[in-house]
């Protein structure tokens, strides 16, 4: 049986070594060839000449690589290793060690026991100690509202870390979305899913590459890709507020009527317009946001663009 291993990689170069050497130390617990399928997603440092290496110095091994025209995120590189990958199973991993390969024989067991119980072996990290608490903080608020709002479940603390059997690839790739969200799609998708827990560990060698905001935008991404509850919310408050302000128009009218005028009450008035001013603007907003992914849905861009691959 063949295993694939699909790593994206953006600026690895430190860290590559050191994830060859750390699977080459479980290989012979895993009773499967494996193939290596990186993903050089428009690396600015040494990753693709070091993957060109790998290649030319282990012709005995399995590796391939497709590299990126430019930097296309680890979603599309993700998307690309998938579609690369020729294995019976396949595992998608980090190149930064977070992803312990030292599980992988573990996942495997599980996927290959001989009951067909699992499809994909997934896993979660149950601390977030080494993060800024900040992040935690606004990490664990992206949970809470996600599964709130939306009916496929985002598991808190999963990593993109999976061991799949080719059925479930062949469903994945076979969703061609330009927004991609992965832990959406590996939920939404299905199968019968094992869950593994590991304590956080840290990055190997290199610097990560998810600024706060980068984080921000994948969050609001995630949400937009599976619910559009959002949508509803503003609609229900347009609903809310226009009862409210007729009850308060029957209500001035009536006092008008009975005690008259006398205070000009342009405060509140103000302040009511510039209110209903924000409201309207954010259900705009999020109308927008919509919007603007059926437009990038629509005009079914590549998802990625090979530049050099083998
Ligand atoms: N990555 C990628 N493209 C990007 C950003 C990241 O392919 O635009 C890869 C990166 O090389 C690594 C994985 O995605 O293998 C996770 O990235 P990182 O370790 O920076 O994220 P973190 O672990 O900090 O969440
Ligand atoms: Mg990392």
């Amino acid at each position: 049986m063949l295993l694939s291993l699909v790593v994206p990689c953006y600026n690895e170069e430190q860290a590559l070594p050191l994830f060859m050497e750390a699977v080459a130390a479980v290989r012979g617990k895993i009773d499967a060839s494996l193939e290596f399928c990186f993903v050089d997603d428009g690396s600015t440092d040494g990753t693709l000449a070091l993957l060109r290496e790998l290649c030319r110095k282990h012709p005995e091994e399995d590796i391939h690589y497709v590299s990126f025209s430019r930097n296309f995120g680890k979603e599309a590189a993700l998307y690309a290793g998938l579609e690369m990958a020729k294995g019976d199973y396949v595992v998608t991993m980090d190149a930064d060690l977070q992803d312990p390969p030292s599980l992988l024989p573990e996942m495997w067991e599980i996927l290959t026991d001989g009951t067909q119980a699992y499809d994909c072996v997934a896993t979660r990290r149950t601390d977030r100690r080494s993060e800024p608490p900040i992040r935690s903080f606004f990490a664990r608020a992206f949970y809470r509202v996600i599964n709130r709002l939306s009916s496929t479940e985002i598991v808190d603390g999963a990593r993109d870390f999976r061991m799949m059997s080719r059925q479930m690839v062949e469903a994945v790739l076979a969703d061609r979305e330009y927004n991609r969200f992965s832990k959406g799609i590996f939920s939404w998708v299905g199968f019968h899913t094992k869950w593994l827990s590991y304590q956080n560990v840290e990055r190997s060698a290199g610097a990560s590459k998810w600024s706060f905001w980068k984080l921000f935008r994948y969050a609001v991404q995630g949400i937009l890709a599976y619910t559009t509850i959002p949508l509803y919310i503003s609609s229900f408050l347009g609903i809310m507020l226009s009862g409210i302000s007729f009850l308060a128009l029957c209500f001035i009218i009536v006092r008008a009527h009975l005690w008259g005028d006398p205070v000009a009450g342009w405060p509140s008035l103000v302040c009511i317009l510039t209110f209903l001013g924000g409201l309207i603007l954010l259900s705009l907003g999020i109308i927008g946001l919509y919007i603007a992914k059926i437009y990038l849905e629509t005009k079914k861009r590549q998802i990625y663009i090979v530049r050099e691959q083998q």
